[in-house]
């Protein structure tokens, strides 16, 4: 048994920190793990989950004029933002206890409360006016919305984290950022009846996708009556004497609204942690410098999820969790595999994709092969909706390997998971030939695209 309280302390009850807490304490570990806030961390209680029910709101309004092309006559429907808040808190309660009871459940001791590390193996428990000690200690304290404190007015702005909290529905919002948050919070709110205003400093919105799907996205949501304002970036925003907000953008133009929300970016959470006390380095932007295997500078001091700012996304965090516990636990050093990992943005339409962009496969291959299909899911036509889908496959050339799979349209989060395997085992567009369509779907498309819809060579298009 060895000196110290705990075999593993855990900072943090997020996505990672739980998973982590969970699986050592599983192997008899003794484990303890804290968190401030609430368990389930920034997905579960203020980001992908309630997220994900609030598009699921939003998208109601669409369904109801859907219906009418399928013989539906729908009477005037009617919204109440304060019933959805309450279903949704009632719903992330429970995910909480969920959270709280499985860590508890295999073996761990929770704490609700702040830790801070004193030294390499020392942590102070806030909350509890005790500290306590570790052999290894996993950091795992995630990130929270960037603020902007050269926007003049930005202490009138709020993040992602109050636009779940809000008491009221906005009239009119408008959003700084062309990030998956941007996107899918100006999806949301425009869905929910409110006048909805996205801000984008770059060309064009959702700058790590690919240039296709970003504009065709960009089309279809100003086509629903999203402003989009691209190359510019709010100035100022200031109070009026009615309440509301004023908002200067690029050309001096003002915006008014009830709200204004920042989605610039998460930076990670390491203020007040003690890392300097443990020897715990940080590189520029405060993220957490680990290794290949989540090590931190201090050997017995590891980190996972967004306070590493690898890849700040919530099955990375969970995939990174496993990975520790094999290397640190289980004598079987696996470092956490960062490549190919397919991700969805739940815009209107949804976003799905893995591997690469055409402009960045242009940058590492000389020649590749473009397969681009645009049509009118099924769906659509009786409804007489006038949505486009879009599916794309980016193909070396020279090996026939698929390199990126895009999807713009309806289910494209679902099928992004789906060609995660596929990509991920390095199949070649002879096996997406090869396998036998499902009719009739809207998928079967990324199966029956034979012919390149282009090529393209030493970064030249031919077609
Ligand atoms: P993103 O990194 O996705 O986007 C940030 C956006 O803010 C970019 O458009 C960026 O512009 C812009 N920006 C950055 N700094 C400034 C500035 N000073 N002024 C104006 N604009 C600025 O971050 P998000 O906040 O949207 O989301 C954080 C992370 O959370 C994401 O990276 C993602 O990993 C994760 N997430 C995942 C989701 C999912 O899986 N569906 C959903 C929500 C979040 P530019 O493009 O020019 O850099």
């Amino acid at each position: 048994m060895s000196a110290y309280d705990y075999d593993l302390f855990v900072i943090g009850g997020g996505s990672g920190g739980v998973r982590a807490a969970r699986v050592a304490a599983a192997l008899g570990k003794r484990v303890g793990i804290a968190e401030e806030y609430r368990f389930g961390g920034t997905c579960v209680i203020r980001g992908c989950v309630p997220k994900k029910l609030f598009v699921y709101a939003s998208q109601f309004p669409e369904h109801f004029e859907d219906a009418a092309g399928y013989g539906w006559t729908v009477p005037k429907a009617g919204f109440d933002w304060p019933t959805l808040i309450a279903n949704k808190d009632r719903e992330i309660a429970r995910l909480e206890a969920i959270y709280r009871r499985n860590v508890e459940g295999a073996g761990a001791e929770a704490f609700h409360t702040r830790a801070e590390l004193v030294d390499r193996h020392t942590i102070r428990l806030a909350g509890e006016g005790r500290s306590v000690t570790a052999e290894t200690i996993l950091v795992a304290t995630g990130g929270r919305p960037a603020a902007h404190p050269a926007l003049p007015g930005h202490e009138l702005c709020i993040s992602s984290n109050e636009a779940f909290h809000l008491e009221k529905l906005p009239e009119a919002i408008v959003i700084e950022g062309g990030g998956y948050i941007a996107v899918e919070f100006a999806n949301i709110f425009h869905g929910l009846g409110v006048k909805t205003t996205l801000v984008y400093r770059g060309t064009e919105i959702l700058s790590r996708f690919d240039m296709d799907l970003r504009r065709m996205l960009h089309e279809t949501m100003e086509k629903k009556g999203i402003d989009i304002l691209c190359h510019a970036t709010s100035e100022k925003v200031e109070r009026r004497p009615d309440g509301r907000l004023d908002i200067t953008v690029t050309g001096k133009r003002k915006l008014g609204a009830d709200q204004m929300m920042l989605a610039i970016g998460r930076v990670p959470n390491v203020e007040g942690l003690g890392l300097d006390a443990a020897g715990v380095e940080t590189v520029k932007g405060g993220a957490i410098k680990v290794d290949a295997y989540s090590r931190t500078s201090a050997d017995n001091i590891w980190a996972i999820g967004d306070v590493t700012n690898r890849v700040q996304l919530t099955p990375v965090a969970i995939h990174e969790a496993m990975c520790f516990v094999e290397t640190a636990f289980k004598g079987n050093p696996t470092a956490p595999d960062h490549d190919t990992i397919a991700t969805a943005v739940f815009s209107q339409p949804e976003i799905g994709t893995v591997g690469l962009s055409e402009d960045e496969a242009v940058k590492r291959y000389p020649e590749l092969e473009i397969y681009r299909a645009s049509f009118r899911p099924m769906r659509n036509t009786l409804s007489g909706r006038d949505e486009k889908m879009l599916m794309k496959l980016v193909v070396d050339a020279a090996t026939r390997k698929v390199l990126g799979a895009h999807v713009l349209g309806p289910d494209a989060g679902e099928m992004a998971q789906l060609l995660g395997i596929p990509l991920k085992a390095g199949v070649s567009k002879d096996d997406f030939d090869r396998t036998m369509a499902v009719h009739p779907t809207a998928a079967e498309e990324l199966v029956t695209m034979y012919k390149p819809t282009y090529r393209v060579k030493n970064g030249e298009r031919i077609d």
